[in-house]
């Protein structure tokens, strides 16, 4: 072997030992003493050039000098320190408070380029409680009983008397409220699922059943009211003799919630004849749900105390009271009419409005803790309401399109047979199994403790995402009959509340482009939360300690990821270690794959871009959605092994995991296109695509398998949709639905036969009864067979007939001459 052979042969060892160590994530100790045999062997028998030799040594020097704290501390850290303290950004307490909020759980693993699978894999399967599903099989389901769409959101706008009373007396508002105020105290699971049931049913209802479940005052007294406060409010509360609504959104400040600009003075006052310290107030607030039949309000508003009556500051910030609406002063009463879906919803307004300061909640200590309350709360709740809503509107279309689709004929096929058709429907399957595994699984976490904050907007975000898509996609293959409102239209109303959900805790273009990633490179990533608060140290010495083992952790963490970034990539990730075998294990080792792809290119993005890649949103976006993708897919596996595995559903599991991935790909591509430090750039890509992209999204075979599953009775479509109300009664579609569904395979060999019939002109007649009945004089039918034809036909045209009115019935009632605009 030539001198030259053997020097190429040994110095890739040498670097490929420095690899496997940054793959397996040694410790600096280990890998330095590993590193120095192997430089070692190296010199003695590498025939490696004496230069290069000595610069692997020079660079082994500086490694072992790396191991010696003090010197280190002193010569790389406290320098370093110099310059990321002008580097972090100052971030307000408002701003802190949203970043510190909740906690951190598999998004953390996910995070870090290494996920230790067993700490979702441990997390037990989605489970209610006998107490919980017996609500679920009752109350739940006559409450969507009684939900007739079309008289709530047509008729009355607003839900009859009687609906208003058993959501009431069932304490449907108060499924958060512990039992020993009268509330159900639910698990967020669920929360989620009662909910979902209902939003198939009606959008009304699940969203004003939604609100007091969610951020508000109930909330809120539960975790900083004080004793006297939860006394007062929660019984009344969870009783529903209270009716809540929380108010921050006003007209100058929205999707800036912090920049509102109402206000509350403390000042002495007069308050029911006594002379009191208290709080004067004005406030211009709009789009609050349930404020029009409100009787307590929530408020946020920005207090201070010009005469340092409450203490020493003057300015305190956001602070959240709770005020009875029938204090003097107080206006609500009139309503919004948010997109055809009239839930509760108006403006309010204060002038001069003076409460006493014990109505802030958690009392006057708990002055300017407003916005913190707020995004805390928020950090878990975003994924139990909305995600849950989306979710259960999902399951109810797919439901109805799969059945729709496959009674519905042209061209003398069920339109399901129709590739076009087909791939839509196959699309709302997997969406609405995504949505599924992400809404039962992290709110099972949630049910068990956690708060876990970017996952919360992570559903939130995609939820709402993939309920619109199966909602107009639900619209699409049922053409006309989506689109013509009337009492027969079961889609379009959902389709219709699909924005608000959109639009209401977080709008999602925010959400996307500054939520899901900004939050989560600080909350999830492993070192840089911890890197940001060494730097704010006022004590240095500390703060230094603390700096240098953050960064050179952080610095090991990001060569790591390099490098198993390459490997895997090179590898299409086949021998990354997962904790699964068969059809699903390729999927594990593809979220390892772009787990430590995806905290590379973050690393890389904060290193290059430092702050401004808060300003870069479709760079920020880009990333979210890697690491949206990949937790959405770890969702989905684990759904699946929650479910036990079902063979049926691997199709499902496939499109899902496919796409996501897929789409993780795409992204990273686009964000490497537009990311601006071009040479910063290539080298992400050698290490991401070394290979190119060689992921590709579900084969059509595949979406024609999960079509399959959909148009016909099978068990995977009732899993899928597990939540819709089902009920075969007459006022429900979707019972309808199935009845007829199931019918449609038994009648068909008798369709094939009276179409042969046709064919061969043995059997006349325009009119498919009449073929029917011509069939049935000729013998090819008998009588039960044409009997049955013609049930079905009757059933099928029954469930595609679509409203018509008279002039004067579209007309609305009233004029809008009193409407005023806010
Ligand atoms: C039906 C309904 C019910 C509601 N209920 C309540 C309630 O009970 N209580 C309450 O306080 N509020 C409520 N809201 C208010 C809701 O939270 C706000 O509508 C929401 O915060 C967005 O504010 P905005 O509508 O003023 O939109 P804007 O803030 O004007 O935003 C418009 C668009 O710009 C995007 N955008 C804004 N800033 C950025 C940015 N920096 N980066 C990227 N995109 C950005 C937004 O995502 C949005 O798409 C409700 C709203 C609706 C429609």
């Amino acid at each position: 072997m030539s001198t030259f052979f053997i020097w190429i042969i040994s110095t890739g060892a040498l670097l490929g030992v420095g690899l496997a160590l940054a793959y397996r994530r040694s410790d600096l100790a280990t890998s330095t003493i590993i590193m120095g045999f192997a430089l070692l062997a190296y010199t003695m028998f590498g025939f490696g050039h004496w230069l290069i030799i000595l610069l692997f040594w020079a660079l082994f020097a500086g490694m072992v000098s790396l191991n010696l704290p003090e010197f280190r501390r002193t010569n790389i850290s406290a320098p370093m320190l110099k310059i990321y303290r002008t580097m972090v950004p100052n971030l307000s307490d408002t701003e802190r408070e949203a970043l510190e909020a909740g906690t951190v759980w598999w998004d953390g693993e996910l995070f870090t380029g290494l996920p230790d699978w067993s700490v979702l894999t441990s997390l037990p399967p989605a489970q209610l409680t006998d107490e919980e599903q017996a609500f679920l099989d009752g109350p739940t389901q006559q409450l969507c009983e009684m939900l007739n769409d079309w008289e709530i959101t047509h008729q009355l706008a607003d839900m009859p008397k009687p609906v208003w009373d058993f959501i009431r007396e069932h304490r449907f508002f108060a499924m958060i409220i512990p039992k020993q105020y009268g509330g159900l105290e639910f698990s967020a699971l669920a929360v989620s699922a009662i909910l979902a049931r209902i939003s198939g049913r009606s959008a009304v209802a699940s969203s004003t059943i939604g609100v007091p479940n969610s951020l508000g005052p109930a909330e809120l007294l539960l975790h900083y009211g004080t004793e006297e406060q939860k006394e007062r409010y929660l019984p009344g509360l969870a009783s529903g003799d209270e009716i809540p609504c929380f108010a921050l959104t006003a007209p100058r400040a929205g999707s800036d919630a912090s920049a509102i600009p109402d206000t509350g003075i403390i000042c002495k006052g007069e308050f029911n004849g006594e002379q009191i310290t208290g709080i004067r107030l004005n406030w211009d607030k709009r789009y609050i749900t349930l404020a029009p039949i409100a009787t307590v309000l929530g408020l946020a508003f920005k207090l201070y105390d010009p005469d340092h009556l409450i203490g020493d500051k003057e300015e305190y910030g956001i602070t959240a009271a709770l005020i009875p609406t029938d204090t003097s002063g107080v206006e609500i009463g009139r309503r919004h009419f948010p997109l055809n879906i009239p839930f509760q919803n108006g403006p309010t307004r204060g002038h001069d409005v003076f409460i006493p300061v014990d109505y802030i909640i958690g009392g006057p200590e708990r002055a300017g803790q407003g916005w913190r309350m707020l995004v805390e709360q928020l950090a878990a709740g975003r994924s139990v309401v909305l995600p849950s809503n989306a979710m259960g509107a999902s399951q109810a279309a797919v439901y109805a399109a799969g059945a729709y689709t496959r009674i519905r004929k042209q061209f003398n096929l069920p339109i399901c047979k129709f590739e076009g058709v087909a791939e839509v429907l196959a699309r709302m399957a997997g969406n609405t199994y995504i949505q599924n595994a992400a809404v039962s699984v992290t709110n099972t976490t949630l049910s068990r403790g956690e708060k876990p904050s970017v996952p919360s907007a992570i559903l939130k975000y995609h939820c709402t995402e993939l309920g619109r898509k199966v909602s107009n996609d639900a619209m699409d293959v049922h053409g006309g009959k989506g689109i013509m409102l009337g009492p027969s239209n079961y889609l379009a109303r959902n389709y219709q509340a699909l924005p608000i959900a959109i639009t209401v805790e977080g709008a999602n273009i925010l959400t996307r482009s500054l939520i899901i990633f900004g939050q989560g490179a600080v909350r999830c990533h492993p070192f840089v939360l911890k890197e940001m608060q060494a730097a704010k140290n006022s004590d240095y010495e500390q703060g230094l300690r603390d700096f240098d083992e953050s960064l050179f952790s952080h610095i090991g963490y990001a060569i790591s990821n390099a490098s198993r970034s390459f490997f895997k990539a090179v590898t299409h990730a086949k021998f990354s270690a997962v904790p699964v075998s068969g059809p699903t294990a390729r999927y594990y080792q593809h979220i390892n794959r772009y787990s430590a792809a995806f905290a590379l290119a973050a690393d890389m993005s904060m290193l290059v871009l430092g702050g401004e890649l808060k300003r870069k949103e479709s760079l920020s976006a880009r990333l979210g959605d890697v690491f949206s993708s990949i937790y959405l897919a770890s969702m989905v596996l684990k759904h699946y092994e929650n479910q036990g595995r079902p063979d049926e559903d691997l199709p499902l599991v496939a499109w899902s995991c496919r796409t996501l991935l897929y789409h993780a790909q795409e992204q990273f591509h686009g964000f490497l296109r537009n990311f601006p430090n071009r040479p910063v750039a290539a080298f992400l890509r050698l290490l991401i695509f070394p290979r190119g992209r060689m992921y590709s999204a579900p084969s059509d075979s595949l979406g024609l398998e999960i079509v399959d599953l959909i148009t016909h009775p099978t068990e995977a479509r009732e899993r899928l949709c597990s939540l819709a109300y089902l009920v075969r009664e007459p006022g429900n579609p979707l019972g309808t639905l199935q009845t007829a569904l199931e019918m449609a395979d038994e009648v068909a060999p008798l369709e094939e036969k009276l179409r042969d019939a046709v064919r061969s002109e043995v059997v006349t007649g325009l009119q498919v009864t009449e073929q029917i009945e011509s069939a049935r004089e000729s013998g090819i039918l008998d009588d039960a067979e044409a009997q049955q034809l013609i049930e079905f036909d009757e059933l099928v045209m029954s469930l595609i007939a679509v409203d018509d009115f008279s002039a004067s019935e579209l007309a609305a009632s009233h004029n809008s001459d009193g409407a005023r605009a806010t």
